[in-house]
This record gives C-alpha cells, sequence and structure tokens, in this order.
C-alpha cells in the first residue's frame, strides 16, 4: 500500500509531467518511472501499438510441416513470430512479423530473476471453407492486459495488438491443419527486459507471439480423469495472483501434478480454505452438475473472488448455460464436503475441467481423504466418457469454433 504521503506524491508527479490523456495509461507505481523519464523527454508522446506500422521479414527457409497426427502439444513452432519492444521513453515500438527463433537477453534481465512474465493462450481454427477463425480473441486480449497490470508490465491498446495477431496468423496460415479438431495454438507473452538486479518497475519490455500446431485434445473420444484432491499445497490464495495468467504461477505446480501422476491420477484438484473450496483443475476451471438440496437442478462454478482464473471458456460455457435457461446457473463457493454429500445422496450429476486446450475435461473420480470418490458420467449409457450435459458444452463450443454453428463470439480473420 502506498503512504498517504506517497500517494500525494505521486499526484502531484502527475499533474507536473502533464502525462498525456491520450497515451495508455500505467498503474501509479510506474508514475516514479515515467517522471523520470518525461523529465529527459519533455512530455513526449509514448507510443501504443500500432499495426499500421508492421514490418515483415519473411524466413527464408521455411520449415516442413509435421504430419498432423504426429503433433505434440507445444512442441512445434511455426515459421515466424511477432515481436514488440517496449520502454518507458518512447513506448511501443514498431511491430516486427519475423523467422522463428532465439531472443538474446543478458542473464541480469528481469525476467530470469523475478518472474516479469505474463502470457495468453488462444486457438485459430480452418473452418471447411478454408476461412482461418478465432473464438472471442478481445477476451484473452483484455486478461493479458490485466495480467500484465499485476506485474507492473507495460500496458498496450489490445485492438492494435489483435491486428498485429492476425497478420502472424495470416502469414503462417499453412501451419493450421484443415483437419476438424486441430488448430494452431497462439502464445502471446510480455516479459520484462531491463538489466537489474533490482526489485522494481521495469523499464525495458518485450511482447513476443509465437504458434505452434496442436491436434485435438481427446484423439478418441473423451477421456474422463480420476483426479487427486489436493490438501497440502494450495495454488492461489485472497490476495494473491491466481487471477492473473503469469508465468509465476505455473511453475510450483508442476510438482504436485507429478505427485498426483505417481499415484495414478490425471491431475490434480485445487483446495482452498478450511472447508476444502473447489478451485480449479490442475490448470482448468471446475465444473460441478447436482441437483441440490432444494431440489433443483444447478449448474456451478466457484466465482471469480481473485483465487479463480477467468478463463474464456468458464465464461463461455456460464453464457451457453444461462442462455439455455434450462437449469440453475450459479458462481458460487461450492466444497468438497457439498461434493461428497451429493455424491452420497445420489444428487451428484456431472463435474468436468474447462480451458482452452481441452475445452471439456470430463472427471470420473476424485481422491479425497483416503477414499475414491467415484463421480457419474452418463447413467443411461454405462460406456460413455463423458457426463450428457458436458459434451453438449463441447459439442456447441466446437461447433462454433469450427463456423458451423454461426456466433458472433467466432471472428474471421479476413
Ligand atoms: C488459462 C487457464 C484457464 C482456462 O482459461 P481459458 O481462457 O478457458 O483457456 C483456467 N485456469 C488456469 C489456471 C489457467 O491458467
Amino acid at each position: 500500500m502506498l503512504s498517504s504521503a506517497s500517494k500525494r506524491i505521486c499526484l502531484s508527479i502527475r499533474s507536473r509531467t502533464l502525462l498525456p490523456r491520450t497515451v495508455t495509461t500505467y498503474p501509479a507505481i510506474f508514475q516514479q518511472a515515467l517522471f523520470q523519464s518525461t523529465l529527459t523527454n519533455n512530455a513526449k508522446q509514448l507510443a501504443d501499438i500500432d499495426h499500421g506500422k508492421i514490418q515483415i521479414q519473411r524466413s527464408e527457409n521455411l520449415k516442413s510441416l509435421i504430419p498432423a497426427k504426429d503433433l505434440v502439444f507445444g512442441r512445434t513452432f511455426t515459421d515466424h513470430m511477432l515481436e514488440i519492444e517496449w520502454n518507458a521513453d518512447q513506448g511501443w515500438s514498431d511491430p516486427i512479423i519475423k523467422p522463428y527463433g532465439k531472443i538474446s537477453l543478458e542473464p541480469s534481465a528481469m525476467v530470469f530473476h523475478y518472474s516479469f512474465e505474463c502470457f495468453e493462450g488462444l486457438k485459430a481454427y480452418k473452418d471447411k471453407d478454408g476461412n482461418i477463425r478465432l473464438f472471442r480473441p478481445d477476451m484473452n486480449m483484455k486478461r493479458f492486459k490485466k495480467s500484465a497490470a499485476r506485474l507492473t508490465l507495460p500496458d498496450f491498446n489490445g485492438e492494435e495488438l489483435l491486428e498485429c495477431l492476425k497478420k502472424l496468423i495470416r502469414l503462417d496460415e499453412r501451419w493450421i491443419p484443415a483437419e476438424r479438431g486441430y488448430s494452431l495454438y497462439i502464445r502471446p507473452s510480455l516479459i520484462g527486459t531491463q538489466e537489474s538486479l533490482g526489485v522494481g518497475v521495469t523499464t525495458r519490455a518485450l511482447l513476443f507471439i509465437i504458434c505452434s500446431p496442436v491436434g485435438p485434445y481427446y484423439k478418441t473420444g473423451f477421456d474422463a480423469v480420476r483426479l487427486l484432491a489436493t490438501t497440502d499445497k494450495v495454488r492461489a490464495w485472497p490476495g494473491g495472483t491466481g487471477d492473473a495468467k503469469i508465468g509465476g504461477n505455473y511453475a510450483p505446480c508442476v510438482l504436485t501434478q507429478i505427485e498426483a501422476a505417481k499415484r495414478g491420477y490425471h491431475q490434480n484438484l485445487w483446495l482452498f480454505g478450511t472447508d476444502d473450496e473447489i478451485t480449479e483443475v490442475g490448470t482448468m476451471n471446475c465444473f460441478v452438475l447436482l441437483k441440490n438440496e432444494q431440489n433443483e437442478i444447478e449448474l456451478v462454478t466457484p466465482p471469480l473472488n481473485g483465487t479463480i482464473l477467468a478463463g474464456v471458456t468458464r465464461d463461455s460455457i456460464l453464457s451457453l448455460a444461462r442462455s439455455w435457461n434450462e437449469f440453475k446457473v450459479s458462481e458460487r463457493k461450492i466444497t468438497m464436503p457439498e461434493v461428497v454429500k451429493a455424491q452420497e445422496e445420489g444428487r451428484l450429476l456431472e463435474m468436468f475441467g474447462a480451458g482452452t486446450a481441452c475445452i471439456v475435461s470430463p472427471i470420473k473420480e476424485i481422491h479425497y481423504h483416503g477414499r475414491d470418490l467415484s463421480i457419474p458420467l452418463d447413467p443411461k449409457n454405462p460406456s460413455s466418457n463423458t457426463g450428457p450435459v458436458t459434451k453438449r458444452f463441447a459439442d456447441v463450443i466446437v461447433g462454433i469454433q469450427y463456423g458451423e454453428i454461426p456466433h458472433k463470439w467466432s471472428v474471421i480473420i479476413p
């Protein structure tokens, strides 16, 4: 927290330097750095991202495509990448699309020491008419800005960045597999690059986007997962950074993932608090469909209270469910004891994880306090590997993503 004295200083810095109102506004902690740079720069306008200024350096050695069936998630990269540099004196430089390749940074760059890194994940799809489509990319841009602000990394115009992203996808279009279920995974990332071991605001940053062709998450129908409920570690906590897509949140989760795998589970279920609130499944949002104590069918997902990552898939599922208006839809706290009780009383209907990679991931079992709790899939079809409502969400979302169901969420890249 800033003391009231330092708040006054910040305010007076802001008014004295007359920061232009039209440029991107920066978090309060930035004002000091901006003050210093504007002293030498005399209120020079900081440039924002401008897709009209994009420079394209085409690769002269195009790689050979990998057969779609051999793709492993996140291992193959396309021919090009996008880079945009930022510094506190000039703002954003001209975007450059160039051959995919190494980034050269000094070992003192802040990203290597203090995890000044945030990222996004979205996909481009090729529909049956050959159009390239994105799914709700505006949501990813908004979330990217929010994650950057949490780390005092520079803000930017999300619409302009999206236009740059579209140019990159167009250029690397041949990498989007045409087969339904396949897509191009797009990874924007923003890092602090200032050479400094001091913990503070970075005065230099690099935004880059790389792309990777990916196969369907489920090669042969759905695969329901078995989860280990984690009771000795937490992913996120009130006032923490669980609601930001920042690199620092993910490395610490791998140990938990390995522990679950060693005990024969596919994933771990993150709980929080003394009453074992359900938060997320691995790196997915979590949904529970149950008949509640009032005998109503209710779809429940934890609320965006700061410990939950606001998934685009989560939002899409909530929005579809509300539009169907067939059952109650709640963003509310739900605990493991509530799920156990519903299961014991035959009221638990379905559970699933949700995220861009898989869309939905049906859950068939949760190990919690020494026992394996079995989660229903489809009682009418014992051989099914997914619940019917879970499957319906996946079918509708995939239909929208591939342009088979017309919807404003699907954006064609012209
Ligand atoms: C990215 C992510 C999700 C899913 O978000 P989508 O936008 O649906 O892909 C959920 N939880 C965590 C922790 C994530 O990092």
